[in-house]
């Protein structure tokens, strides 16, 4: 609950999470890993900003499994120990780190070298900020239309860039899986880094390629309409339904930006973009020029290099 002290500089944002992840019908060991504070948030989370965190050890890699983990813990705990209220700052060197955790215990291990993929953002005031390398993916469903909001490192989306592969195409290639960038495979990596306006009502996505390799985009967004805890029983049941042939993860976050307290000026509340715990003298709105980002693509694309990975 928010208290008298808290009053007036009150989060607008409002965060419900629900998280589901399967090991699928196919696989013995689950190397999916997610993170999610736990609910219900608090104050220091929103004002902190709300981080989720989806990794898919990379498959064939002997380890994929502590891969996973260690990138989301290791994102975690750097992104909460050397926070910055440049939330997009703070999640790049926490990613970064990540993957030099991922690299370095890869180089320890006996059966060569680990790597997972990662997918995760920061919900702070009204803006999103996302950090990807790899796969995995965040979706945005926004009054009834889904948007992809990453873009995959992964071979096929390179040859569909390059116009050589329709996405029709890329979605059934059996080198499909193939990764152009992923977490720990060298001791840098280069993460896209976007940022977006959140909208109230907006749902969030992130998960694994063991979800849309084998739901279909409309079936998402149908699925993601319902209550969260349903909606990511749906997801996983549907894909186990299409075959499960991978493991799966989803995290689905609902935004709320009407939970303005007491305190707050009715009049300013209505367009309020002032982000929670912004500095006091932080212009409302001021982040224009970086929302100007927001893509009007469905699948928005993004500059990007041939990774890391060749
Ligand atoms: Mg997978």
């Amino acid at each position: 609950m928010i208290d008298e002290a808290t009053l007036g500089r009150a989060p607008s944002l409002m965060v419900e999470l629900a998280a589901r992840s399967d090991v699928g019908r196919q696989r013995e060991q689950q190397e999916d890993a997610y993170d999610a504070p736990a609910q219900p948030l608090t104050p220091a989370d929103y004002e902190r900003g709300v981080l989720l965190i989806v990794a898919d050890g990379v498959g064939g890699l002997a380890g994929g499994d502590i891969a996973s983990r260690l990138a989301t813990e290791t994102t975690r705990d750097v992104f909460t120990r050397d926070w910055s209220p440049d939330t997009r700052y703070a999640l790049e060197q926490a990613v970064a780190r990540a993957n030099t955790a991922v690299y370095l215990r890869g180089q320890e291990a006996e059966t060569g070298g680990i790597g997972t993929t990662i997918v995760c953002c920061v919900l702070r005031g009204d803006q999103l900020d996302v950090a990807a390398v790899g796969d995995s993916r965040l979706y945005r469903l926004r009054d009834g239309a889904l948007a992809q909001l990453t873009v995959d490192h992964s071979w096929v989306q390179a040859q569909v860039t390059l116009g050589a592969l329709t996405e029709e195409e890329a979605r059934n290639h059996p080198k499909r899986h193939i990764l152009m960038r992923s977490l720990g495979a060298r001791p840098t990596v280069e993460i896209d880094l976007r940022r977006f306006a959140l909208a109230d009502g907006d749902r969030l996505l992130l998960c694994t390629d063991g979800l849309y390799d084998l739901v279909d985009e409309a079936a998402l967004a149908q699925a993601m309409t319902r209550p969260p805890d349903e909606a990511c029983a749906l997801l996983v049941r549907l894909a186990n339904e299409a075959g499960g042939s991978d493991n799966i993860t989803v995290l689905l976050a609902v935004v709320g930006l009407t939970g303005w307290a007491a305190g707050a000026d009715e009049a300013t509340a209505a367009h309020a973009v002032v982000p929670a715990g912004a500095p006091a003298g932080a212009p409302a709105g001021g982040h224009a020029g970086d929302l100007a980002e927001e893509p009007t693509a469905e699948r928005p694309v993004v500059g990007r290099s041939a990774g890391n990975y060749e």
